[in-house]
């Protein structure tokens, strides 16, 4: 069974909440299990694609509108559930933060924390066995090890995750620059259907490294990004560090290793990276029933205090949104699962969160952050229809009737019945009373965009409660 250690504790779980719900619903505390079943949440909830065993067959990837943000998109070929999985990505390359070093296994992602043993060239990367000290060795650690072992200081998220992807590439490649620059050109320059460059099976170094070119970057988008600054410096900061490394070790000779082809390859993994890296494995431990949005009086960690940074090529082809309808569940081992959190109709196009949602972050605030940090103007509905911020975020903690009935109010005159107005951590067992005692004039199916990056009791709960609210209605 896939072990689950995103984001909660079972603090709250074991101290009644199955009762308060079960009391709630009426119905026999049986069907809240005691354990979360792991196997049942991290199976897609319809058979799988052929071409693909990770994403469910309700999936469909298709040519994005025209002047769109993505040259694809996915869309929805049949109505979809809050709590639909309909895909299941694993990591193509990822890269623990600094934070994580003394955690988890550079190479498998264990947390391991007393067991680790450190590479003894470089100190810099730890591992929990032999064997996965031997593998990262021989896929990316040999040449990565010279070039940390000399620059130290090279600590930038981006840079670093470049270089897993380079010594990846260059050592799949066999040490042979010029081989890899002729696949880097191929791969540009092809009309790429990115599932067919993604191969979800073969999870060999090789075919890994290839998945990065599933992500076509259009010349246009490139152009946007010639004068950005911290794409330069990121590549900047790589490149003298690698070239030195290259051109020692290269099979082909120093002088085949040419500074502006080595320049042109990083910048095409630093734009991908900037566009499309996805913080995952976020170890917070999060005691129920604390509100981890204040820290207060909580032992949460913040941020990514313990994250990976990942890369994730079918995660790259979804559209993003300020109103999204698919959350990131991210597992133990760089697993990410992705769930609807509404109801989807047939053919609506399926997005995730792109940078701020709607109710924190007003529109202005929203289009600038995405025009500086992925180059694209959004054309959710939320950004089209201007919805209004419902700002500052009540403290549904400490709401009480009148707030929460206002707060309802508010949602409804700004005609938003889907309100994703997320705020993670809340004190889960108030919302799910105030769930139930507002049902009628909040509707369920928005309060599940509530858990914005959710465990996944929340999820099957939350889809629980859709349920019985549906059967309600009808
Ligand atoms: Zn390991
Ligand atoms: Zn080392
Ligand atoms: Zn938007």
């Amino acid at each position: 069974m896939e072990e689950i250690k995103c984001l909660t504790g079972e603090t709250a779980w074991d101290t009644g909440l199955r009762k308060v719900l079960a009391d709630s619903l009426n119905r026999p505390i049986s069907i809240f299990p005691k354990i979360w079943n792991g196997s049942k949440g991290l199976t897609l909830s319809y058979p799988a694609l052929d071409s693909n065993p990770n994403m469910s067959n309700c999936l469909e990837l298709r040519k994005g509108p025209k002047g769109g943000p993505n040259a694809f998109n996915f869309f929805a070929t049949k109505r979809l559930k809050p709590g639909d999985v309909v895909l299941i990505e694993d990591a193509c390359f990822w890269k623990i933060s600094r934070q994580g070093l003394f955690e988890l296994c550079d190479y498998c992602g264990a947390d391991a924390a007393l067991a680790l043993m450190p590479c003894m060239e470089c100190g810099l990367v730890f591992y929990c066995s032999n064997a996965c000290h031997k593998a990262g060795v021989s896929e990316y650690h040999w040449f990565e090890c010279k070039v940390l072992r000399n620059h130290p200081l090279l600590t930038s998220t981006t840079s670093l995750l470049m270089l897993r992807i380079f010594a990846t590439g260059y050592t799949a490649y066999k040490k042979d620059f010029v081989a890899l620059y002729q696949h880097f050109l191929q791969m540009t320059k092809k009309n790429i259907n990115p599932l067919r460059v993604y191969n979800a099976t073969d999870r060999s170094a090789k075919a890994r490294y290839d998945s990065l070119f599933a992500v076509p970057l259009s010349t246009a988008l490139k152009k946007l990004y010639d004068n950005d600054k911290q794409i330069a410096e990121d590549v900047d900061q790589l490149f003298d560090c690698l070239m030195e490394t290259v051109q020692s070790t290269s099979r082909t000779g120093k002088s085949r290793c040419s500074r502006a082809e080595l320049s042109k390859l990083l910048k095409h993994y630093a734009i991908i990276l900037t566009r499309n890296m996805t913080i995952t494995h976020i170890k917070l431990e999060v005691p129920l029933g604390l509100n981890a949005a204040s820290g207060e009086g909580s032992d949460v960690l913040q941020g990514d205090r313990c994250g990976t940074h990942g890369f994730y090529p079918l995660l790259s082809l979804f559209s993003v949104s300020c109103n999204p309808n698919i959350t990131l569940i991210s597992t133990a081992s760089n697993r990410l699962v992705l769930v609807a959190t509404r109801p989807v109709a047939q053919d609506e196009r399926l997005t995730i969160l792109g940078y701020y949602t709607f109710h924190t972050t007003n529109r202005e605030q929203r289009q600038a952050a995405m025009q500086e940090h992925l180059k694209m103007v959004c054309e959710c509905d939320a950004c089209v229809y201007d919805y209004a911020m419902i700002n500052p975020l009540p403290e549904l903690t400490a709401c009480n009737e009148d707030d929460l009935k206002k707060l309802a109010g508010e949602l409804r005159s700004i005609g938003v019945t889907d309100p994703p107005y997320s705020c993670e951590f809340l004190w889960i067992q108030t919302l799910f009373q105030q769930m139930l005692t507002y049902r009628s004039s909040m509707r369920l199916s928005g309060m599940i965009g509530y858990v914005d990056t959710a465990c996944w009791k929340d999820i099957d709960l939350l889809a629980e409660l859709y349920d019985t609210e549906s059967r309600q209605e009808n």
